[in-house]
């Protein structure tokens, strides 16, 4: 990573730091004092969302406190801001700046209208067909393919991360993850429910029960693919891999190379192959997202079921 630092004045004194990142960083900067923030959206980990006003409805993400303590993690989180800026594609929240002043340490967002993929497919149980699913995930292996030509690894993939806003994807939440800590306690590692499944058997097998000393975990291009694999399980699927089975035992079985069993999943061999490339656990041997998105461009389109008393619909596939 190239350090970046915020504070440098603009005539000079950069010392080691890039002054053009100095500079082009601080366009990017908005005051909090500028946000009319209103209600709380949801926490995490990271810290807390809030919709608030910013020329516009915005969706305001402020990180916990515990960053202001740690200089290492200011800068790692202004790394990532620098990141950000780089984004434009039609599938990744738009990032809009950032408050970088301590005690403010913020990151702005549009603010996403949709439901998550989360909510669709395990809090309202819906069921998408094939071609809907497809659709998603086209869309997401297309803002990936971009994140990844930019240099930026998401990081934490996953449905939670992805909205849905009238069949458009909109990624959020790419690159952060190494801003927060893996949460140890006294009891050893916290694993936030519905996580393991994402984490590729390399990153899988990093983890540690006792808090080790370097504690990032070694994320990849790849091991993003891997938690696209799991999305595009769930998508397909309706529920999580390795779904009530404890911690220690997905830990076990991924971190070995064992994945989970397809044999009720009654799908064509094409989409199942999709699945394990991604699950390879051969870092080198699972495809990039350009390599997917041909891989989805060529599943054969299910036809929908013409119906007599829909004679619109039956002409227009008939037109097809
Ligand atoms: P974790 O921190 O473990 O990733 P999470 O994804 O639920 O969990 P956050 O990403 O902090 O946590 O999000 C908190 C809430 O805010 C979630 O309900 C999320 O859907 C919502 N949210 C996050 N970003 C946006 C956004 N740009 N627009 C609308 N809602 C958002």
């Amino acid at each position: 990573r190239t350090p970046v630092r915020l504070d440098s004045t603009e005539d000079g004194d950069s010392g080691n730091w890039p002054r053009q990142n100095s500079l082009s960083l601080k366009e990017w900067d908005i005051p909090y004092g500028d946000l009319k923030m209103l209600e709380k959206i949801g926490q995490g980990r990271f810290g807390t969302v809030h919709r608030a006003m910013w020329h516009g409805s915005v969706a305001v993400k402020l990180l916990k406190e515990d960053y202001l303590a740690d200089e290492q993690m200011l800068e790692v989180f202004k790394a990532e801001v620098a990141n950000f800026k780089k984004t434009r594609h039609e599938n990744l929240v738009l990032f809009m700046g950032a408050c970088m002043n301590p005690p403010y340490l913020a990151i702005v967002t549009s603010l996403c209208k949709g439901n998550t993929l989360y909510t669709h497919i395990h809090s309202r149980r819906e069921k998408f067909v094939i071609n809907k699913t497809t659709l998603i995930a086209q869309q997401i292996t297309q803002g990936m393919g971009y994140l990844h030509a930019r240099g930026i690894i998401h990081k934490d993939l996953r449905t939670k991360n992805i909205f849905l806003e009238n069949g458009k994807v909109i990624i959020t939440d790419f690159g952060l993850f190494s801003s927060t800590k893996l949460l140890y306690c006294d009891k050893g590692l916290g694993v936030p429910l519905g996580w393991l499944c994402y984490l590729a058997p390399e990153l899988m097998r990093c983890l540690m029960p006792c808090k080790p000393t370097g504690e990032i975990l070694p994320f990849s291009a790849a091991s993003d693919v891997y938690s696209f694999g799991t999305v595009w399980y769930e998508l397909l699927c309706g529920e999580f891999p390795f779904k009530s089975q404890p911690p220690e035992s997905i830990i076990w079985q991924v971190g070995r190379g064992m994945k989970q069993t397809l044999a009720n999943l009654q799908t064509s061999r094409d989409v199942k192959d999709i699945l394990m490339l991604c699950w390879h656990y051969t870092v080198d041997d699972r495809p990039d997202f350009p390599k997917l998105l041909t891989l989805f461009e060529r599943l054969p389109k299910k036809r929908l079921a013409r119906s007599p008393s829909h004679p619109i619909q039956l002409s227009r596939s008939a037109e097809a």
